[in-house]
């Protein structure tokens, strides 16, 4: 008897991928989760080729524009004012120097430039720099992306008129578990900027961090969380914690890679259409673990020697593994008018500091 789990799995293939849904059960996404391994990674492994080329990875270049003394107290951050930590803390940068680290950006092949603020929320006086990075940096024909915390009506119109293409705010973790990691602002808090941004009609970056101590179930439910918005982040950023010394989740139990790639196999699955970016952590994985990865559905990195405060593989070795993997850049579609959306991701913000 020929039947088993990959049979069942290979005779459901048809119009797996294809449907974008929003109403994700809890249930249904842990026996996803808890499949065995085999069957979890083929099944997202088919979704991705059914929505994206399996071997082009897009890369995208991360900036810290404003460093440090964040009155935010993220147990997993650096750049809090309330943890022991030993971080230079800096002031919001020039234009002119942003925007000349962009152009290096994309000398290297970014297509994306993404700027974070280690802010609460932007204050209205920083509102018109940081207006001014975002035209610049578009004018240099690259998509942008800013992490600004939380953001009010203004802000988002602004940002908007501006040309902003994606903002990055992410929820982190479960609801459940939110609390125990960050106290000075809700998780309720991050759905409503989340709700302004789509409102306004700009593209979202979202996503979380594992292993920080949080369960398989918190995992799962902020998959569920993501995927049963309205729309889903075109971009969803998975970090894997780095514990960073004088933080809060300094000794955090680090997490088993295999889950690791059961939670960006199950990201892929429940939103097919979404790029799923690989972010900060990647310096702690093997080449292996990364293409197990890419195998299940990411398609998406940063690329540099940092991401905000935290050390990233760097060019040679991106370029390297990509080479043994035959993975190509993706390149940036060109935009079909002046001012119309572009239809793929964006990149967004990392696990030492995530919004
Ligand atoms: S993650 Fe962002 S909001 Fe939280 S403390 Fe760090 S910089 Fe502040």
């Amino acid at each position: 008897m020929l039947a088993n789990t990959a049979d069942v799995v290979a005779t459901r293939i048809n119009g797996l991928g294809q449907d974008v849904r929003h109403d994700w059960t809890r249930s249904e996404a842990q026996a996803l989760y808890d499949a065995p391994f085999n069957d979890l990674l083929f099944r997202a492994h088919v979704v991705h080729r059914q929505n994206f080329d399996p071997n082009k990875v897009q890369k995208s270049r991360l900036l810290s524009i404003k460093t440090g003394g964040c009155a935010e107290d993220c147990g997993y951050c650096s750049q809090s004012a309330h943890h022991d930590v030993k971080l230079k803390a800096s002031k919001l940068m020039e234009v002119e120097r942003v925007l000349d680290e962009a152009r290096k950006a994309k000398e290297s092949g970014a297509t994306r430039y993404c700027m974070g603020a280690a802010w609460r929320s932007p204050k209205a006086r920083d509102m018109d720099t940081v207006v001014a990075m975002v035209e610049g940096v578009k004018a240099l024909g690259m998509e942008t992306c800013m992490t600004l915390g939380m953001l009010s009506d203004d802000d988002v119109v602004k940002l908007r008129d501006a040309g902003l293409d994606y903002y990055n705010h992410n929820i982190d973790t479960s609801e459940r578990y939110y609390s125990q990691v960050i106290k000075t602002r809700t998780f309720q808090d991050r759905l409503d900027t989340l709700a302004r941004v789509r409102e306004a009609g700009m593209k979202v970056c979202c996503g979380g961090i594992v292993g920080m101590g949080e369960e398989d179930g918190d995992r799962v439910d902020m998959m569920v969380t993501l995927a049963n918005l309205e729309e889903h982040p075109e971009s969803v950023p998975i970090n894997m914690l780095i514990p960073i010394g004088g933080t809060p989740l300094q000794n955090v139990e680090k997490l088993d890679p295999i889950d690791f790639v059961r939670t960006i196999a199950l990201a892929r699955i429940m939103m097919p259409k979404s790029f799923v970016r690989l972010s900060a952590g990647r310096t702690d994985m093997t080449d292996e673990m990364q293409a197990l990865c890419f195998f299940a559905g990411a398609n998406s990195i940063f690329v540099g020697e940092t991401l905000l405060t935290a050390d990233n593989p760097g060019e040679d070795a991106d370029t390297s593994l990509f080479n043994r993997l035959g993975i190509e850049p993706l390149e940036l579609a060109p935009a079909p008018d002046v001012g119309a959306a572009h239809e793929d991701e964006h990149p967004c913000r990392t696990a030492t500091s995530t919004r």
